[in-house]
């Protein structure tokens, strides 16, 4: 094992743009096996303070839209992303909203599947799309449902051909199906869509169903060792072809490690990064929208420049991977679906990609060296909606 190779564990800071989910809808034209495919599985995670659900919580965008750009106005430079379900459903709240919002940057987490009947103009509106897609045909079709990559595809080519020029981010979900070398290697080197970047998160502790995951065993045979080698071929990439592939959970991570920087948590929630749910509560991560025990504020009484910042505590707190990891997720550290043996399995992995980094930081640090590469090309737009640790 590496030890890790920060001093200290951050503290959460704003040092960047607040990002701001919007919950346009709950409702979503896909059954993805990993998220509301979850709801016809036995097991819930036991109610009580930290579930004690909000059941009124609207199923669409319910609030005074004036009171949505009062409070955007006091922030001088929000990022507005939409969020659902499936936000492209709301098309004509997405329209209202542009139209009227004092937001310079809108960004959109969507499925895919309607990119090709979105109108042009919204489309070019957006400085980054993150579209969800777990590889090649097969694995995504197994857990997104038949026909879904080619219709994503489709809209990933009309994204094309309208001349789109931000980001776009695949979005890969990733379980006990994938080969993440593979699946990786295959959207990064699809030269039939547009990813500028790619970032994948794990199927994990999100759910009480480890007792029917064989998470344990994949992980330690299959995932951990395919990180690794992902890792050179990562750093091989730079070698070649002077450059940094955008694959998030390797570049948020090792920008810090050169810059010997210690994170809070890497998805920014609860410190960087709030969402604005249907009815104008604000939580700290769009998957706690009705937890309502957790909310920060509210759209009408709120200052976005003053909302609580939340820290990881729990088991994070003492962790020594902890500067490293930031706590992975705040709303696994509340809730922890998973028991104490089974969270150790996922944060084993961290502790694989941390070492996998660590162990090619020299080689990394050659390439800049020799001048293939600059530390200023591990830049990016920080709490983007990567979560950057799996
Ligand atoms: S999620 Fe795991 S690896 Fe990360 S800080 Fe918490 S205990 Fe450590
Ligand atoms: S990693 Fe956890 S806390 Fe962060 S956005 Fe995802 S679910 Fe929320």
């Amino acid at each position: 094992m590496i030890h890790t190779l920060f001093p200290t564990a951050a503290a959460p800071y704003r040092g960047s743009p607040v990002h701001y989910h919007l919950l346009l809808t709950d409702h979503c034209n896909l059954c993805c096996t990993y998220c509301r495919g979850k709801a016809f599985l036995p097991g819930e995670i036991p109610a009580g303070p930290d579930l004690d659900l909000d059941w009124n919580l609207p199923a669409e965008l319910d609030l005074d839209l004036g009171r949505l750009y009062a409070f955007l106005a006091r922030d001088p430079s929000p990022v507005l992303t939409f969020y659902g379900g499936e936000p492209l459903l709301r098309t004509d709240l997405i329209r209202e909203i542009m139209a009227h919002a004092p937001v310079e940057r809108y960004m959109i987490q969507t499925n895919g599947l309607l990119l090709d009947r979105v109108d042009p103009d919204i489309l070019l509106r957006f400085s980054t799309i993150l579209v969800s897609l777990d590889g090649p045909r097969d694995l995504t079709d197994r857990y997104r449902g038949s026909g879904t990559y080619d219709a994503v595809m489709r809209g990933l080519r009309r994204l094309q051909s309208l001349g789109f020029r931000g980001e776009v981010i695949a979005r890969m979900t990733v379980a006990e199906a994938t080969d993440i070398e593979e699946a990786v290697l295959h959207l990064a080197g699809c030269l039939a869509h547009p990813f500028t970047s790619l970032h994948w998160q794990l199927d994990a502790n999100f759910s009480e169903d480890y007792r029917e995951r064989d998470f344990a065993r994949w992980a330690e045979t299959s995932y951990i060792p395919g990180i690794r080698r992902l890792v050179s071929r990562w750093v091989e990439e730079m070698g070649e072809h002077g450059g940094v592939p955008r694959w998030y959970p390797f570049l948020d991570t090792t920008e810090d490690l050169l810059h010997k920087r210690p994170s809070p948590l890497r998805c920014g929630s609860g410190h960087a990064n709030y969402s604005i749910l249907t009815d104008g509560s604000l939580s700290p991560c769009p998957i706690m929208a009705g937890m309502k025990a957790h909310y920060v504020g509210h759209i009408a009484t709120s200052d976005p420049m003053r909302l609580p910042q939340i820290p990881v505590g729990g088991e994070c707190t003492g962790c020594h991977l902890l500067p490293f990891c930031g706590g992975r997720c705040l709303y696994a550290s509340i809730l922890r679906p998973w028991p104490a043996e089974a969270r150790r399995t996922v944060c084993a992995t961290v502790q694989g990609l941390h070492d996998a980094l660590a162990g090619v930081l020299p080689a990394i640090r050659g390439h800049i060296a020799a001048g293939r590469i600059r530390v200023e090309d591990f830049a990016h737009e920080k709490y983007n909606g990567c979560e950057i640790i799996p």
